[in-house]
């Protein structure tokens, strides 16, 4: 090629525009790819494990660990994301019993939640999530059946529940409607429910409003399970304690906030009309105890929560001061100072 035909050929306008936006994009790409462009990432709050919606940087509140059953790191709120847990974390997948897996992640992420799989004739269910969710996981779940549904007991529990919804195939998500107000990643997948009771699966499961921890709190009731004696998964409410002979019922466990007598009556009501022997909660305790009461567990229930009421009602314990008129006239004035302060808030 002569040196004329070489440059009419390399400056002819159809190649210097090819050239041009050649060069167009691959800055674009670099720009796409490098820091450029904030990226837009699904936040996870390292307290409590709930994700939201996406956002080139993390969100200035997370509204689950600032409630008052909560709490925020003294060092301040730590953000993390999916993608970042990749490597450092690895969930593991345990049978339970027949049809019933647990899952959870080491080392412990967030307040240590535990999911668990449930298989039924009629499809599985995710109860409760976990925020680790790889590759690895999916494929585990599906060699396991998949997912037909989620459900989560309460916002402690919601973790990256949108994404896993997604995985297996934009599933629903069964909540109840009075905890609309703590979903932090509104999604399509998740169906509000109201009422006493909802049946999942033709009657196969059971989600029970029992209220108390927050006011939507639910539980999972399988009829089959524990050999058709019946088992209730129940996230943190009723909580296994230490001694797995007890249960408790509180309104904040990490800052030891109980609930009243009253309410704690109207859970157990609630329970009641379940029939369950075996008890799976969603935090295995201070990582002592199993979280699983393996039976005679509705009883254990029934005596636990009676023994609440007990303690809640019960007249003072403190007999070293036998002077009743003070101690009476003491508890007015505490009430009196508290009745007091919530007029002015
Ligand atoms: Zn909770």
């Amino acid at each position: 090629m002569s040196s004329k035909e070489f440059s009419s050929l390399y400056f002819s306008p159809t190649v210097t525009s090819e050239i041009a936006l050649k060069i167009y994009i691959k800055v674009f790409l670099w720009m796409c790819f490098s820091d450029y462009f904030p990226q837009m990432k699904s936040y996870i709050c390292v307290t409590c494990g709930v994700q939201y919606p996406p956002s080139t940087s993390p969100p200035s509140h997370c509204l689950i660990s600032e409630d008052e059953r909560e709490f925020v790191d003294k060092n301040g709120q730590p953000w993390t994301t999916r993608e970042e847990m990749f490597g450092g974390y690895k969930n593991e997948i345990k049978k339970e019993e027949e049809d019933l897996f647990s899952l959870h992640t080491e080392p412990q992420f967030a307040i240590g939640q535990r999911a668990f799989l449930i298989r039924t004739p009629n499809g599985n269910i995710l109860w409760d999530c976990i925020s680790h969710l790889d590759q690895e996981t999916i494929d585990r779940v599906n060699q396991l059946g998949g997912l037909s549904a989620i459900a989560v007991s309460h916002p402690h529990f919601m973790s990256t529940m949108v994404d896993w919804s997604h995985a297996f195939g934009d599933i629903p998500i069964f909540i109840h409607e009075y905890i609309k107000e703590w979903i932090v990643r509104p999604n399509k997948s998740i169906q509000y429910w109201n009422g006493k009771t909802k049946d999942l699966f033709d009657g196969k499961l059971r989600l029970v409003r029992t209220g108390g921890h927050f006011k939507g709190s639910q539980v999972l009731w399988w009829p089959s399970g524990a050999n058709g004696k019946g088992v209730l998964l129940s996230g943190d409410e009723p909580h296994i304690c230490m001694d797995p002979k007890q249960v408790t019922f509180m309104y904040s466990f990490p800052n030891y906030i109980p609930l009243s007598a009253q309410t704690v009556s109207k859970v157990l009501r609630r329970l009641q009309v379940q029939d369950y022997d075996r008890l799976y909660s969603a935090v295995v305790a201070g990582g002592g105890g199993h979280g699983v009461i393996s039976t005679n567990a509705k009883a254990i229930v029934q005596r636990s929560g009676e023994r609440y009421i007990k303690a809640l009602t019960n007249n003072d314990t403190d007999d070293t001061d036998t002077d009743d008129k003070q101690n009476g006239r003491l508890l007015k004035e505490t009430l009196d100072l508290i009745s007091k302060k919530h007029q002015f808030h």
